[in-house]
């Protein structure tokens, strides 16, 4: 793929992530005080589509149990939302998910990485050589450092983890530049 064709995939992936934040992204800060924590800890909300609200849940017991009370949770969701929804579906399809495997495992030696931020997706392997790796590095890591409020890149002026500054003083993508 060309480099051209891959920024006008990330074009289009950027407004979709936007367009996506709204009222899910709302909705994501409040389920665990509406649902409970021992619910949310089974749940996860997946998506908002035509106002039907998309949940995985850990196990075919849990998704049914908040199937047959989705209607008093409906209620509580949209005194809370700009859009009510009409609609609650719970399964297990989507719960299997490696960021939040990892978000479980939060425990394990966080700082080993300088890379590290705590929460998010595997990175991808940065190659200095190919501009297309280079310009999904840059791309990865704005979309990971969305929520964060990271400092910026003196070279590229792209959200960095600070412990990519301590170690090369630029983010990771200019580091490998310059090797
Ligand atoms: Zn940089």
């Amino acid at each position: 793929m060309s480099l051209k064709s891959i920024n006008h995939v990330l074009g289009i992936l950027e407004k979709q992530a936007k367009w996506q934040e709204q009222p899910f992204q709302r909705l994501l800060k409040f389920w665990p005080e509406v649902v409970g924590l021992v619910v949310a800890a089974h749940t996860r909300p997946l998506s908002i589509e035509r106002d039907v609200l998309w949940v995985a849940t850990s196990s075919a017991a849990w998704a049914q149990n908040l199937t047959f009370g989705r209607s008093s949770l409906l209620l509580k969701l949209n005194q809370k939302l700009p859009t009510p929804l009409v609609d609650i579906r719970f399964s297990t399809a989507g719960w299997q998910n490696p960021s939040v495997q990892r978000k479980q495992q939060q425990t394990v030696l966080p700082d080993e990485h300088p890379s590290y931020l705590g929460d998010e997706i595997s990175r991808p392997e940065i190659t200095p050589t190919k501009d297309v790796n280079t310009a999904f590095g840059h791309w990865a890591k704005t979309m990971r450092s969305r929520s964060h409020g990271l400092p910026l890149c003196p070279q590229c002026q792209s959200p960095t983890p600070p412990g990519e500054l301590q170690r090369w003083t630029v983010c990771s993508v200019c580091a490998a530049k310059q090797f």
